[in-house]
């Protein structure tokens, strides 16, 4: 099913798409336009339609007015979209994780290749023994297991981090990418009393070095998001020069707004990447200090970006990485190639072994995979789904009140009993368990409820029923 049908019309995109062209530095005002101009000409007809079409066989998306397809063409991901998983490598310098053990980490990786996710990192090996051993297990099962999913490994730009990486290729047969990472910003050079001419110096030895040992190499800058232009430019042209096939744009401090991840990728794309005349890819990479890191990298795709970096459960340096979970979820609704093919019902397994493996907790109102995120206590959402349950119809159900359809990542809604619930909350509650509902059964649970400060535990729910059975069974007349 597409989730959203109701889009706006073709002489809207067109326009949106000319403002757009013309007016590129205030592109969001332009969405928020075109959310404006949608307002104001569809808000009648979208009702109409949903009236007029109401009926037997009215599908869920012809029910959905899908605001977020107002947007014109040009400021979606362009696809396809390929993605890098972090988690084994800045996913694990979170100061909260626990280092998994190879076996916990070949399980997470084999649920990477389900998920189709393109590339990973496989560690640092220039850290030390315990990371050369753990990358080279992981590089010997996807040489060995022929799994599709490629492989890079981060260095310093420095010999003493590149040369481990082609030890591991040689030993293993694995072509591996080495992700060579220099700081870039004007805060980080005055910190480190670094001159542009060193940058530049280090870039060239490090980038030839990596290239003669045979590796190919993606060129990280980090900071990037508070580099100014001119570095930025000469940082990336020098490593492309030199042989870099892939340039990274990072926003490692968590600094970016989308605004400022799409001007400055757009920015490395059409005053570095497309001068030089090579096929470069485009790689965003951010944190989340701001809660933007999803956004952003959404931002950094619809300016051009190829391929975004992301971790389960966006676990990650201090508050974390890009959610690689969250930019499956919404690549997939977006239908972004190939991500609206994709099977993403082994998503949870993904996020839940990371769990196990690092000892980070998924919150319960974590997106999507949180115990919390399909379920409701509430009297009037649990009314609207079971509604829907009842017409037999699992889309509208997983719709009505949820933003994601859980179905489609191997999920189901929950309706639980609680101090907002309504009576019917308790009614679909005993009958998803085949427990008969006694009219004083619903009022003991709904009064049970009404005066408890939490959701019911299904104990607690039980204990109502104990008590049920034990006045039964002394015959003593009901009030
Ligand atoms: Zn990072």
């Amino acid at each position: 099913m597409s989730i959203a049908k109701n889009r706006p019309s073709k002489a809207q995109q067109v326009f949106a798409i000319a403002y757009n062209i013309l007016c590129f530095p205030a592109w969001p005002i332009g969405g928020l336009l075109l959310a404006f101009l949608g307002s104001t000409t569809k808000g009648t007809k979208v009702h109409e339609g949903t009236e007029a079409n109401r009926g037997n066989h009215v599908k869920t998306s012809e029910l959905i007015y899908d605001w977020n397809q107002a947007l014109p063409t040009n400021l979606l991901p362009k696809g396809p979209v390929l993605l890098n998983d972090e988690t084994l490598r800045d996913g694990l310098q979170s100061p909260s994780v626990r280092d998994p053990s190879i076996e916990q980490k070949l399980e997470i990786l084999h649920l990477m290749e389900e998920l189709g996710i393109n590339a990973l990192d496989l560690g640092l090996p220039g850290a030390g023994a315990r990371a050369v051993e753990h990358v080279e297990a992981l590089a010997r099962e996807i040489a060995g297991k022929r799994m599709k999913i490629r492989a890079n490994c981060a260095a310093r730009t420095h010999e003493n981090d590149i040369r481990p990486i082609a030890d591991i290729v040689q030993r293993t047969g694995l072509p591996i990418e080495a992700a060579t990472f220099i700081g870039s910003s004007p805060i980080r050079r005055f910190t480190e009393n670094w001159t542009e001419d060193f940058l530049l110096q280090t870039t060239e030895k490090a980038v030839k070095f990596a290239i003669s040992l045979g590796l190919e190499v993606m060129y990280v800058t980090e900071d990037t998001t508070r580099c100014d232009p001119e570095m930025v430019k000469r940082l990336y042209s020098t490593a492309i020069n030199c042989g870099a096939r892939a340039v990274v744009v990072c926003d490692t401090s968590g600094h970016a707004t989308p605004m400022g991840a799409y001007a400055l990728t757009k920015f490395v794309i059409d005053e570095v990447v497309k001068p030089s005349g090579d096929d470069i890819r485009v790689d965003w990479h951010g944190h989340c200090d701001r809660g933007f890191a999803v956004a952003n990298s959404m931002a950094a795709l619809a300016a051009g970006a190829d391929c975004v970096h992301a971790c389960a459960l966006g676990t990650g340096e201090r508050v974390g990485n890009t959610q690689m979970d969250q930019m499956l979820v919404n690549l997939r609704l977006m239908g972004v190639s190939p991500w609206d093919q994709q099977d993403l019902t082994k998503l949870k397994d993904y996020c839940s072994a990371v769990s196990r493996a690092t000892g980070v907790p998924v919150p319960a109102n974590y997106p999507v995979f949180g115990e919390d995120a399909f379920r409701t206590a509430t009297g009037v959402h649990a009314a609207a789904v079971i509604k829907a349950i009842k017409k037999n119809d699992i889309e509208l159900a997983n719709a009505v009140y949820s933003g994601v359809p859980s179905h489609l990542f191997g999920l189901e809604q929950v309706i639980d009993i609680g101090p907002m619930s309504g009576r019917s909350n308790v009614l679909f509650w005993l009958e998803r368990r085949g427990i008969p509902a006694s009219d004083d059964l619903v009022e003991r649970i709904y009064n049970r409820a009404k005066s408890s400060d939490h959701t019911l535990s299904e104990a607690e729910i039980r204990e109502c029923m104990e008590i049920d059975r034990s006045t039964e069974s002394r015959n003593v007349p009901r009030t």
